[in-house]
């Protein structure tokens, strides 16, 4: 009996300390928490009308809508009111715009570090994941340096340079289907690093050093057969990252938002918007356990000047009309949950999430 008031009391004494912290954090107006580790999600091509078509089509409540912090972002590359995948990676991976097409480099072609670069550098762990290939632009831009991002296989080159321990998506000709002949497969085996090619063999994998390659070059739709994947190769990704006690940053990109965008197809787009939403929710799982990580969801662009132009939610239909094919200069979401969220609502400059990360973690550009 005395022990457990003496217990209960011990907790309701923690429990107001915990809470006198919080009111005083917020008294000061800022927050001294900062995360240990970053999960972004890049949902490619992805503005407020995909995200809502997704939501009205699932029926169900999105894990993004349990994000208590939401601002938006500029999209504007160096040279286009109209970014590409290349310029938009660039800028939120290494905080400097570019010019539509560079791959983390600034203007006079010279690389820049990105975030997952510096915090390789300090300790932290660091990993990519993409529907696409991993070598395509907004995978690229957080792991090569290249003034052309159709480069591919010097792009896949620069996953062998000793600053990304976990990489998982598609473009596995790009590393050993290459016209020098060379199988860069083996080269990370040297490394250290697990190669696999199947989902099966990754969820297996038990190395602290991953490569996953499941496909020739990008992964099928979630329509075709990957519906689900993206959440698994999410959840191994922080598995194999969070061995790291120093922390980790990882970057992981719902790529096909875009192509459905390109499209003008409306079930290809939610179809991923819904997918992408369940990997968030991976991200989201874990952040809840971890209370030390940070989650921000953005878009590196519009594709398709997507408008709802109708619908109905309890048929879950919507109707849509499109302005073009190709990407639009909306201002983009973002969505943000953990330590340090409270940052990324109001606009921002899309240079302004790697200069936000940089402080959150401590770390400064080398
Ligand atoms: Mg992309
Ligand atoms: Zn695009």
């Amino acid at each position: 009996m005395i022990r457990n008031i003496i217990k209960s009391s011990v907790f309701f004494l923690l429990v107001v300390l915990a809470g006198c912290k919080s009111n005083s954090d917020s008294d000061a107006g800022k927050n001294n928490n900062k995360p240990k580790n970053i999960i972004l999600f890049i949902g490619d091509g992805m503005g407020v009308s995909h995200l809502y078509a997704g939501m009205t089509k699932s029926g169900q409540p999105f894990n993004l809508e349990k994000f208590p912090y939401s601002g938006l972002s500029k999209t504007y590359s160096a040279d286009n009111y109209i970014t590409d995948s290349a310029a938009g990676g660039t800028a939120i991976a290494t905080g400097e715009k570019t010019n539509n097409g560079m791959i983390g480099v600034k203007l006079d072609s010279t690389p820049v570090s990105s975030i997952t670069e510096i915090a390789h550098n300090k300790g932290l762990g660091a990993g990519v994941v993409s529907t696409s290939a991993i070598t395509h632009a907004t995978p690229a831009s957080f792991v090569a340096h290249n003034a052309g991002r159709g480069n591919y296989e010097e792009i896949a080159e620069d996953f062998l340079k000793g600053t990304i321990d976990v990489f998982i998506g598609g473009g596995e000709d790009h590393f050993r289907n290459r016209k020098d002949g060379t199988d860069l497969t083996l080269k990370l085996i040297e490394q250290g690093f697990d190669v696999v090619f199947n989902i099966e063999d990754l969820k297996k994998s038990q190395s602290s050093k991953l490569a996953g390659l499941l496909a020739k070059e990008h992964m099928p739709k979630a329509s075709e057969g990957r519906q689900g994947m993206l959440s698994s190769m999410t959840r191994k990704a922080i598995e194999t990252l969070s061995k790291n006690k120093n922390g980790f940053v990882l970057m992981v990109e719902g790529s096909m938002i875009d192509w459905g965008g390109h499209e003008n197809n409306l079930d290809y787009i939610t179809d991923e918007m819904i997918d992408l939403d369940q990997a968030i929710g991976v991200a989201l799982e874990f952040a809840l356990l971890d209370k030390n990580t940070l989650i921000v969801v953005t878009a590196d662009h519009e594709t398709g000047g997507l408008v709802l132009s109708g619908g109905d939610i309890p048929t879950r239909s919507v109707e849509a009309k499109f302005a073009g094919k190709d990407h639009s200069a909306v201002m983009v979401p973002i969505f943000s949950f953990g330590p340090g969220a409270e940052k990324f609502s109001g606009i921002h400059e899309n240079t302004f999430f790697f200069n936000e990360f940089v402080q959150l973690l401590g770390l400064a550009r080398k």
